[in-house]
């Protein structure tokens, strides 16, 4: 799935496939994860186009998803744990490769921000639970009240007849939002928050705070992000792969599909099990797969801001 305008008869950095089109891609381009990638995707293109930094954007972003009351994998209002406790995992990362993130952390309405505040303000990379909540306090970081929302009580309740634990991802059951952009100096940054997989261990992180699993950002290469069920993408260190795909000549699309093709390779059960990458190289050319059908994105350049269907390894 690439964005990209096709330059027939160039040749390109591969010299065996120099009769192959030149990949010339968009910038400014934003790229998020399902549905609620489209508002968010306005908000970080309104934060980039008010003359903040692509770093602000895809911070400000996400912030906007993990407000949204409706979406229940990604903020406070998101599904608990098998415990009833909802915990938050994010991270953010600049094409510098500075990052920060925060795993298991409660109470905190905007993980990605105090991601970003371990990046900025810590010498440390990552900070996870309690020690996360402390340092948000330092920080000025209201803790917010800890009860679930209507909709994720409800569920939780209902879940809480069975109590049947599965870590399995459909297509129903997954929101988390990764967001990466590039500005029109080719800058890049990526963002990545989530409640993580519903009815989850208490105390269990997915791949979302993950550097190099769920996010991972490279000026001088590209951006990749993933979705999907997280032990799976951190067992192949997924977005990293797909940068040093990139890295090696693939293009953003080959590299998406190849990580999803590692990935089917290291799981048996591979029927229950979704995910999704998101790719952008420095030229501003767009990948997009999934295992399964099912992974749609939202895609925002300077002139429009739309939903696009991914491919997938199985076919509908
Ligand atoms: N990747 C997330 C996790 O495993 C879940 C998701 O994308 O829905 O925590």
């Amino acid at each position: 799935m690439s964005s990209a305008l096709l330059i027939p008869g160039v040749a390109t950095a591969c010299a065996q496939e120099s009769q192959k089109a030149v990949l010339v891609g968009e910038k400014p381009l934003i790229l998020s994860t399902w549905n609620h990638g489209l508002p968010a995707n306005a908000a970080a293109m309104g934060k980039l186009n008010a003359g903040g930094s692509i770093l602000d954007a895809v911070e400000e972003g996400v912030r906007d998803t993990e407000l949204d009351l409706a979406n229940l994998s990604v903020g406070l209002q998101g599904l608990p744990d098998r415990e009833g406790i909802t915990t938050l995992d994010a991270s953010i990362m600049t094409g510098d490769g500075n990052c920060g993130s925060v795993a298991f952390v409660r109470q905190i309405k905007h993980p990605i921000s105090l991601a970003r505040k371990v990046m900025e303000n810590t010498p440390h990379v990552m900070l996870a639970g309690e020690g996360a909540r402390q340092f948000a306090i330092m920080e000025g970081f209201p803790l917010e009240e800890e009860v679930l929302s209507p909709k994720a009580a409800e569920a939780y309740a209902k879940w809480k007849e069975t109590s049947q634990y599965k870590p399995i991802i459909n297509i129903e059951n997954h929101d988390t939002i990764g967001m990466i952009g590039i500005d029109s100096q080719g800058n890049m940054a990526g963002s990545c928050t989530t409640s993580g997989l519903a009815y989850k261990m208490h105390g269990r992180v997915g791949d979302s705070p993950i550097i190099g699993a769920g996010l991972y950002v490279d000026n001088e290469v590209g951006a990749a992000t993933a979705t999907g069920l997280g032990e799976t993408i951190i067992k192949i260190c997924g977005s990293f792969l797909i940068v040093e795909l990139m890295r090696q000549g693939r293009t953003p699309q080959e590299a998406c599909e190849e990580a999803v093709r590692r990935l089917i390779s290291k799981n048996k059960n591979i029927n229950d099990i979704q995910a999704g990458f998101l790719a952008i190289n420095k030229e501003g050319v767009t990948g997009a797969f999934a295992v399964h059908p099912g992974f749609n994105f939202a895609k925002a350049t300077s002139k429009e801001n739309v939903m696009i269907d991914s491919s997938s390894h199985f076919k509908p």
